[in-house]
């Protein structure tokens, strides 16, 4: 037997047993004639102790040889500990070892693998199986695999079956790039990974498995903004014989069920609801942070004054905007001159794109001061500031342009603003459905449009007549729906075209012709002529609700083997180049 206890498991309650523990060494600590060792596994650290007089000379001896991260078996007695650490779970005791095993030694890590390590990102990607060892890394796929459990329990428990799906099959469409992967035996032809398995899903409701889920990996070939994987993890679901209320309802309770197991949280009420319109409207994009107010104050809208007192005001960035949105921030009159030309650095960046920034206090003592002072008389400053409906103390900031733009750039100025005012507490959880996406987006090719979500989310129904008019295709709304957290999306999802002609008239609305829809999707089509039933359902990217739950940012650290920035398994060393023989078998 290896071990009769794991390293985080003895207490007090155990001084006096004999043990054996296997495991690494963290580290080596000397101090005349006493030695310690912490020793480490997946549960935790126990300390371990040697000392001239207490153990035997030729384990003292053997010592000599152990460096770090070596693989020990060690016999002992627990003993009690003179100097207890409190933090540790095992911190009360120690144990005197009789017996050394060095089980297998190692080479000097490259990093320290402690919970704060010395080593950049670049050597513990390439060294990834020693990050793991790390506390922080396996705290973190532990909470992941306490996700999943919950996940899978819960969907249990409603029913739902978990269904595996084919990972070499012809394109799924959800936006992205395939990755492809060439076939041997037949020459010259392609599969291509998943994107997700959308068809295979329907087709599942189509075969009439009415519940299906699926924690399952799917991949996109995007170029890699900050916090994206190629392969990456979803949740994946489907029902049969729903309406988007049964939808929502049944995820929302699987949203809060993990929140109960993973956090010990209580969402009780009912995640609220808003529009496409409305998130757009008010914060300027589709994922809100709910957690504080600060909506935008759309003054223009695409040339359409919303606060008419500005068509008197002769101020060129104003009249001349497409669109013009305020941001009040509360109690902030009194910021700085420095403060604010920092913000209108900020929003000068090429990232936000904007010309610069106006604004405008509502002192204390009830006057007015701006930036652009001399175009507004005081009355227009104040019928200004109470159309934002800014009080004494706040300060209220504008921003002007392309409608798109500075819809955005409000958008990212109130995020910027909320973390200044500190209006993000990391430890409180907004949770929101945001619905009645529209089904089509205009491409950069004008005339040409794309799915929003997918081609397979379906109309609202009182809308379907509008898919025969091209002028109307910008507001055709759909039965889709995501979940958002704290201003992050967690999750998609829409009720499906479940009927052959309604999915011609998608496929012919994205510029498909009737060939192209048969050779690409000809088996949805076909499946949909045989008593496709109504159905719809939802994908959750599984590593983002992790790393949310995590409280931390990047998914990478909640991924065991994740890529870099660029797509590459720096411990593999792939994508990498094939040999001419592979190569010629392919048919490359
Ligand atoms: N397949 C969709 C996605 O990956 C989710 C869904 O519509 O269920 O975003």
């Amino acid at each position: 037997m290896y071990r009769t206890h794991t390293c985080g498991e003895l207490r007090s309650s155990d001084i006096g047993k004999q043990v054996t523990l296997a495991g690494w060494v963290q580290y080596i600590r000397e101090k005349g004639a006493v030695s310690w060792i912490v020793l480490r596994d997946r549960y935790g650290v126990t300390q371990l102790v040697f000392e001239e007089g207490r153990s035997q000379a030729s384990v003292l001896e053997q010592l000599k040889g152990i460096g770090r991260e070596c693989v020990l078996q060690v016999k002992g007695a627990v003993v009690e500990r003179y100097s207890k650490n409190s933090e540790q779970e095992t911190g009360a005791i120690e144990i005197l070892v009789d017996t050394l095993n060095l089980l297998n030694p190692s080479s000097t890590p490259p990093f320290t693998i402690e919970e704060e390590t010395d080593g950049g990102e670049d050597i513990r990607m390439k060294y990834r199986y020693l990050d793991l060892r790390r506390p922080t890394l396996r705290r973190n796929l532990a909470l992941r695999y306490q996700v999943n459990r919950a996940v899978r329990n819960y969907l249990d428990t409603q029913g739902f079956w978990d269904i595996e799906t084919p990972f070499l099959i012809k394109s799924t469409p959800e936006g992205a790039r395939d990755f492809v992967v060439p076939s041997r035996m037949n020459e010259g032809e392609f599969y291509a990974l998943p994107q997700s398995p959308q068809t295979f899903k329907q087709l599942l409701m189509v075969s009439g498995y009415d519940r299906y889920y699926q924690i399952v990996k799917c991949f996109r070939d995007e170029d890699l903004r900050a916090d994206r994987q190629p392969e990456f993890t979803q949740i994946d679901c489907e029902m049969a014989f729903v309406e988007q209320e049964d939808v929502l309802n049944t995820f929302e309770g699987l949203f809060k069920h993990v929140f109960k197991e993973v956090k010990g949280i209580e969402l009780t009420d009912a995640f609220p609801r808003m529009t496409w319109d409305d998130a757009m409207w008010h914060y300027g994009n589709d994922k809100p942070d709910i957690r504080f107010g600060m909506k935008l104050q759309n003054l223009k809208v695409d040339g359409d004054y919303k606060f008419e007192q500005l068509k008197k005001v002769d101020f060129k960035l104003f009249s001349e905007a497409q669109s013009i949105i305020g941001i009040v921030a509360k109690d902030a009159a009194e910021w700085t001159r420095k403060q604010l030309d920092e913000l209108t650095e900020w929003v000068k960046r090429p990232q936000i794109g904007m010309g610069g920034l106006v604004n405008l206090k509502c002192n204390k003592d009830g006057s007015f001061k701006s930036s652009v002072d001399k175009f507004f008389t005081p009355v227009q400053l104040q019928e200004l500031a109470s159309f934002c409906a800014a009080s004494a103390n706040d300060l209220v900031l504008f921003v002007a342009g392309n409608e798109a733009l500075t819809r955005k750039a409000a958008s990212e100025l109130r995020l910027h603003l909320g973390n200044q005012l500190g209006l993000r507490q990391p430890n409180e959880y907004a949770p929101l459905w945001v619905v009645d996406f529209p089904l089509l987006e205009e491409t950069e090719v004008e005339g040409h449009w794309a799915a929003r979500h997918h081609p397979f989310t379906a109309p609202k129904p009182e809308h379907i007549a509008l898919m025969d008019d091209k002028t109307q295709y910008k507001n055709i709304k759909a039965n889709a729906y995501d979940i958002v957290l704290n201003g992050t999306e967690i999750g998609g999802g829409s009720i499906r075209i479940f009927q052959r002609d309604l999915q011609e008239k998608m496929f012919a609305a994205l510029g498909m012709s009737k060939e192209e829809a048969q050779e690409k999707f000809g088996f949805l089509l076909g499946a949909f002529e045989y008593g496709a039933p109504p159905h719809g359902g939802i994908a959750f990217g599984f590593d983002r609700l992790c790393a949310l739950l995590g409280g931390q940012e990047t998914i990478r650290d909640f991924i065991a083997f994740p890529k870099n920035n660029s797509g590459r398994d720096v411990m593999l060393d792939a994508p990498s180049a094939i040999d001419a023989l592979q190569k010629k078998e392919l048919g490359l």
